[in-house]
């Protein structure tokens, strides 16, 4: 049996997995202690719970336990990252690189440290969203104290090359952070290997709760220092004050579990799901181009644009299915995609583009119902375009 709505937009944010949600509800009714509490057995049973969860989150990306910061989510974690570099490191430069394609979370803290003083480099990318490591080594100065590069692009999924950047910062002694919301659980990432030395991720992409994240920051080689976003009871080393959720912890540490055990073959069975509806809807129609790389992309993603029809408008006839268009809102903002633009891509076909997120509870049978609604309501959008039949005859 089908159930709609059809949810296609992980990409946005995941279901939280039934065995999360199961983890984390003891930790609301019945042991609900503060984990700063060192006097009675609520705060012993929330800090060891804690613990617990702060070392399956430390363990999917290769860190140790006290490399890791709570926070409420990604864009948190990018402020922190970003603004908390830039400030604790001030006297040694003021300059900034980053890239066009990331997200809003990062974007915008380099915009706001532009403001305040400090020269940023925006790196472009070809027309696949790839960043060539070597405009990143040439875009370094004797000022440069931060590269922030993400890891996979949350529209059109394409992974950058993470180690080599990883390395060229290691080389010339610049602080590495990458937002690898979309990679932590879905590609391998590892800091050590990586050279990561600050990277940000969040509970709610990987079939986690809303409302937590966390924060990767090298301890050792280099210890990394960062000026926090807020003061207050100095918790997370000082690095985020404030009472940590633990129930949403609780969740953050299964759903890092649960991914780190299916990663390569829940890569493999979404891999499979994805090119299938990109098979189905391809073979079927003309004028389907993908947005982003062909191979070096997220397993769940596909990015198409449907030339010679909308994507809002096509998103609004498939009311039963949950996807993104490129024009529409990625963020509380609605504005056409920046990282479309960016490709390279003209205006009617970042218009014309939807986005497809794959995740662990799809199943091939919405992919085929997907894939045939999709072709269906594409021919009859551009059988009435007056334009699209002069010029397809
Ligand atoms: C979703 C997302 C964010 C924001 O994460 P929140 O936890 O919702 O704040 C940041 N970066 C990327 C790449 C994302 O996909």
């Amino acid at each position: 049996m089908l159930h709609s709505p059809i949810y296609m937009d992980n990409h946005a944010t995941t279901r939280t997995d039934p065995r999360v949600v199961d983890a984390m509800l003891p930790y609301f009714t019945d042991r609900y202690g503060n984990a700063a509490s060192k006097n009675h057995v609520f705060g012993w049973q929330a800090e060891e719970a804690v613990k617990a969860a702060r070392r399956q989150i430390a363990s999917i990306i290769g860190a140790t336990d006290r490399e890791i910061v709570f926070t409420s989510g990604a864009t948190e974690s990018n402020n922190l990252a970003i603004k908390g570099a830039a400030q604790a490191n001030r006297p040694q430069g003021n300059h900034i690189i980053t890239s066009v394609t990331e997200h809003k979370a990062v974007l915008d803290p380099c915009k706001r440290l532009e403001r305040e003083g400090f020269q940023v480099s925006w790196l472009p990318v070809d027309r696949f969203g790839l960043i060539d490591p070597e405009a990143v080594e040439r875009a370094i100065t004797p000022k440069t104290i931060l590269l922030s590069i993400m890891a996979a692009n949350n529209e059109i999924g394409t992974l950058q090359p993470i180690q080599e950047i990883g390395r060229i910062c290691k080389a010339k002694s610049v602080l590495f952070h990458t937002d690898a919301t979309q990679a932590v659980g879905k590609a391998p990432i590892d800091v050590e290997e990586m050279g990561i030395d600050i990277l940000s991720f969040s509970a709610h992409k990987m079939y986690g709760p809303k409302g937590v994240g966390a924060l990767y920051v090298r301890r050792r080689d280099p210890r990394v220092r960062l000026e926090p976003l807020f003061d207050g009871g100095g918790h997370e080393h000082g690095l985020r004050s404030g009472t940590l959720p633990v129930p949403l912890v609780v969740g953050f540490g299964v759903a890092c579990d649960l991914c780190a055990g299916e990663t390569v073959e829940e890569a493999r069975r979404l891999t499979a799901l994805r090119d299938r509806l990109h098979r189905a809807i391809a073979s079927r129609l003309d004028d389907v181009s993908l947005n982003g790389h062909p191979t070096k992309r997220l397993p769940g993603n596909l990015n198409l644009s449907f030339a010679g029809v909308k994507g809002e408008a096509l998103l609004i006839s498939m009311k039963d299915v949950a996807v993104s268009s490129g024009s529409a809102c990625t963020s509380a903002q609605s504005a056409p995609s920046h990282v479309l633009k960016a490709l390279g891509l003209p205006d009617d076909l970042v218009d014309a583009s939807l986005r497809f997120g794959l995740g662990r509870f799809n199943t091939e049978e919405e992919i085929d119902f997907v894939a045939d609604l999709v072709l269906r309501n594409v021919m009859a959008m551009r059988a009435q375009s007056p334009i699209w039949q002069m010029t397809h005859r």
